[in-house]
């Protein structure tokens, strides 16, 4: 977000002229004005922000000179604190130039007094039962806690001395002549100190740390998975990240990953799984036994008279997903039914003369006359018919043929 370019926002080029930035000005804000565009209330003050800075000269220059930093600095207070917060996350409180937490994205926020080492994000990998039942996961990890033997200190109390090389700024200052009245400064971490503007004589270190200040401990954090959470939810376990002196520690976040169930498939709080049937069952009415992400066995049943269509969607309401936080409500689980056909000759002439007496009749054909000719139905090969369909018509789509039917392209052949 810090890069937002306050010419992008008006649309006109990093040389507009003052008249220019008018023009863009006005139509984008008659585009964007809140009383037309009540859900772009916050473009609007972008753009009112950006015209603001872009209007005025000395603010544009420092703009182009320094970025939205430097604006920062010259704001000063009021009006545009709001907008700097919406644009860039973190209030103005920070200071003026350099040194506000939260910029560059860091993610911090202004409003936090200590600074907040980083969070650790541990992946848990959990099946659809362990969502559906919940479950007490135990995640061991290892962590940096401060050293209780020196208190986070090192060593000896006094032990702590500044660092001779950076003078405790814990950066190196390099000056590099590029050419005369030219030069270069850089700016590296000092190594002697590993940037931290203090050092401790090799005698006097902890030996618990050996001066380093934290010790690595492994913990073990109890994660408990509720009924109805979902894939890519997170738990946070505050302040369980790594400790550093001086620092308030981050948190441990564990992002579930839920496995593929071979059975179910979930959407939101319904549960979708598909049941292959034979033709009788289909006709006849059926009793089948299906076993739920508990172990529970649901009796499920068709009575004789219902017929289910190849692919039809039966559903059993209530047997779904939990509401996460209010498990004893549940969504609806669906059940696809695919029929399994029976193969060629499964029965012989007078046997299927037999069946179809209790099949509804066939349709009349109308009368045949002359103009009827007798051909020959045979079996479909998936040859013959490569090029129709849908996949033609992808292909005739990439090579920008224009949209043939499928049967055109099969005349080709
Ligand atoms: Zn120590
Ligand atoms: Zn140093």
């Amino acid at each position: 977000m810090a890069d937002v370019d306050l010419y992008k926002v008006l649309r006109v080029s990093k040389n507009a002229s003052d008249g220019e930035i008018k023009k863009a000005y006005r139509k984008l804000a008659k585009e964007f004005h809140p009383d037309k565009n009540p859900d772009h209330g916050d473009k609007f003050k972008e753009i009112s922000f950006a015209y603001e800075v872009l209007s005025n000269p000395e603010k544009r220059s420092t703009y182009d000179s320094y970025g939205i930093e430097g604006i920062r600095g010259e704001a000063g207070p009021g009006s545009a604190d709001d907008i700097f917060s919406h644009l860039f996350g973190g209030g103005m409180g920070g200071g003026l130039f350099g040194g506000f937490p939260g910029f560059g994205g860091g993610g911090g926020g202004g409003r936090r007094r200590k600074q907040r080492g980083e969070d650790t994000v541990h992946p848990l990998r959990v099946t659809l039962e362990d969502l559906y039942n919940g479950k007490m996961s135990k995640l061991q990890l290892s962590k940096n806690v401060i050293c209780r033997v020196c208190n986070g200190e090192g060593g000896k109390t006094g032990a702590l001395q500044t660092c001779r090389i950076c003078h405790g700024r814990g950066v190196k200052v390099t000056i590099r002549q590029l050419a005369p009245g030219m030069v270069q400064q850089m700016q590296s971490m000092c190594t002697d100190c590993n940037g931290e503007g203090e050092t401790i004589n090799e005698k006097d270190r902890c030996k618990t740390c050996h001066g380093r200040k934290v010790i690595k401990e492994s913990k073990i954090l109890q994660v408990h998975v509720d009924k109805g959470m979902k894939d890519g939810q997170k738990i946070t376990f505050r302040w369980e990240g790594d400790q550093q002196p001086g620092l308030e520690p981050g948190d441990v976040i564990i992002v579930l990953q839920q496995r593929e169930h071979d059975v179910f498939q979930r959407d939101g709080l319904d549960l979708y799984m598909s049941y292959s049937i034979g033709l009788a069952e289909a006709l006849c009415g059926f009793q089948i036994s299906v076993t739920h992400l508990d172990g529970r066995r649901l009796l499920v049943k068709s009575a004789p008279g219902g017929v289910i269509n190849p692919g039809s969607m039966r559903a059993i309401v209530g047997e779904g997903f939990p509401v996460y936080k209010s498990p004893f409500e549940k969504g609806n689980l669906y059940i696809k039914f695919e029929i399994k056909w029976p193969e060629n000759n499964f029965a012989d002439e007078n046997k299927l003369k037999m069946i179809e007496k209790f099949l509804p009749p066939r349709p009349k054909m109308p009368p045949l006359d002359d103009n009827v000719e007798e051909v020959d139905l045979t079996e479909y090969e998936e040859r013959l018919n490569k090029r129709s369909g849908r996949e033609a018509y992808h292909e005739d789509d990439d090579a920008d043929e224009g949209h043939h039917g499928p049967g055109v392209q099969c005349a080709h052949q």
